[in-house]
């Protein structure tokens, strides 16, 4: 994701909040960028937060909180409720309660004003959502701002379109809500996902438990807020703070009918093996290490910055990011060479900077498992190229890095890093660089750059991943579907797909 490029040329003089860094860029001369950073002065953020419960915002019965903090300043934003088992036996009765008394019942139609209410209120309050989600996880405002808050509204406006559709969405069937589903999210794109898990599910009559990332708590408690304002009836969303053992007692709790979990793959099996043998329903959107394969005749300049959309915008934390680069032996060089002056041209800083490519790492813990990687890749005897832009002194960053004689063995090249790190290798035909793309445990996404549209066919075809982008990458639309094969996941999310987990169909 991130399309937006900044603007090369006139340079008017803004008001400079705090200096940065002057660094010469190798195509411009003698000229750097100002400094453009976001306003913050409409946020409105609390100190504390509650847990979202029943409608209204409550102490936690743990009586437990804790920080997030921003990982560009190290500095702590808000704390935090600590959900124990018994605050989410509390959400989850009232999510019942509401779906037995309210929701269920509803006629559809008036099911979706309050959705669309909710998806216009997100744009109202975009520029804040935008500011909370670059402050709290690190990424670009231009990301947040041109990509998580507008796909995030889309989402509620597309399945809101839906909710007294359903008979045309599953014809001559019976579609039936499933009742309480328990979401849990991951920190990379914290409002979009939201978004993803709850429209479809209060588009069908569901209730919903719905846990955030514990780094990035801060735009789905805003949500929150959000849905008071929407008037939504109490129960039917339910926002719920904590880590892995919150996430845990939200997916073994007996009265919830379906998990819908986005986050790693091995918590994925986790969750697996807790529900398997009972009757809840899930969906699973894990890792992925997607292939971006760019052949001879395409067109280079676009391709080499779709590479860069595909793994450094947006600091490579992106599940379906394009990690894995295949090169026609042809233009190798050509393409390892642009690709490293463009990445001399990145700009990695403050994420409320209206210029900055590459945000903070989303985490301390993240940042050194990158840094791990990076070592393991120049062990195993890849050669390494990193940008030598200059680095904030606080917070975690990383600049972006790139491995060419990379191998099919390499860790860097088998396992998902989730950081600006991409491993480079080179195929000769066809048939070569589909059985290298799909040598991978996992099939999320990918990639592919060619002139010839018949290629494109051929290759979109062989490709075991559940999207594959042709001279473009990391685009979504909420009516299009999204999830993997193999070790990338169980079950499809966006679109009319989007809707099945959540329905019994009689
Ligand atoms: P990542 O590696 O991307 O941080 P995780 O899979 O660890 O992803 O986390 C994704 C989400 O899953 C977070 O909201 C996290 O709190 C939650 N989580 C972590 N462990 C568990 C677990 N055992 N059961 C349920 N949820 C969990």
């Amino acid at each position: 994701m991130g399309k937006t490029r900044r603007k090369t040329g006139t340079t008017t003089p803004r008001k400079s909040r705090s200096p940065r860094p002057v660094r010469k860029l190798k195509f411009a001369t003698d000229w750097t960028y100002s400094a453009a950073p976001e306003s913050t002065d409409h946020v409105r953020l609390e100190s504390r937060y509650g847990l979202f419960i029943d409608g209204k915002f409550s102490e936690p019965r743990s009586g437990r909180y804790f920080a997030t903090i921003s990982p560009s300043t190290e500095k702590k934003i808000a704390d935090v409720a600590d959900a124990s088992t018994a605050d989410v036996g509390r959400a989850v009765k009232a999510a019942r309660r509401a779906f037995d008394g309210t929701w269920s019942k509803m006629k559809p139609s008036e099911r979706g004003k309050y959705i669309f209410r909710i998806a216009r209120i997100i744009q109202e309050r975009a520029r804040e959502f935008a500011v909370v989600e670059s402050m709290d996880g690190g990424k670009p405002i231009r990301e947040s701002r041109d990509v998580d808050i507008p796909l995030a509204a889309g989402h509620f406006f597309y399945y809101a379109g839906w909710a007294d559709k359903l008979p045309y969405a599953f014809p001559c069937r019976d579609p039936k809500p499933v009742g309480v589903a328990g979401q849990i999210i991951p920190w990379n794109f914290p409002l979009l996902m939201a978004a993803w898990k709850i429209a479809p599910a209060l588009a069908t009559g569901n209730t919903v438990v719905l846990k955030p990332a514990e780094t990035t708590p801060l735009t789905a408690l805003k949500l929150a807020e959000v849905i008071q304002e929407a008037d939504l009836p109490p129960g039917v969303v339910n926002i719920i703070t904590g880590a892995g053992e919150t996430g845990a007692a939200l997916v073994n709790h007996p009265d919830v009918d379906k998990i819908a979990f986005t986050g790693s793959t091995e918590v994925g099996k986790i969750i697996q093996k807790a529900i398997a043998g009972s009757k809840k329903k899930f969906t699973l959107e894990l890792g992925g290490k997607a292939a971006n394969i760019v052949f001879e005749d395409a067109a280079i300049d676009q391709a080499v910055e779709g590479i860069v959309n595909g793994i450094f915008f947006n600091q490579g934390h992106v599940c379906c990011a394009g990690s894995r680069l295949f090169v026609q032996e042809s233009v190798a060089d050509d393409v390892v060479r642009r690709l490293k002056d463009r990445m001399e041209t990145l700009i990695v800083g403050d994420p409320l900077d209206k210029n900055t490519d590459i945000g903070a790492i989303n985490s301390k813990p993240q940042l050194e498992k990158i840094r791990e990687y990076i070592q393991i890749g120049q062990d195993e005897g890849a050669e390494i190229y990193q940008s030598s832009c200059p680095l904030p002194a606080k917070g975690y960053w990383c600049r972006p890095t790139l491995f060419t004689k990379a191998s099919q063995s390499h860790r860097i090249v088998q396992e998902e890093i989730f950081g600006p790190v991409l491993a480079v290798q080179t195929f000769r035909t066809v048939e070569e660089v589909i059985e290298k793309a799909n040598n991978t445990p996992y099939g999320l996404s990918g990639g592919v750059w060619t002139d010839k549209g018949a290629k494109i066919f051929k290759i979109t075809g062989k490709l075991r991943a559940g999207v594959v982008w042709a001279n473009t990458f990391n685009m979504f639309d909420p009516s299009s579907p999204f999830g993997g094969y193999k070790e990338s996941g169980v079950g499809r999310e966006g679109g009319l797909h989007g809707l099945l987990p959540y329905v019994n169909l009689s």
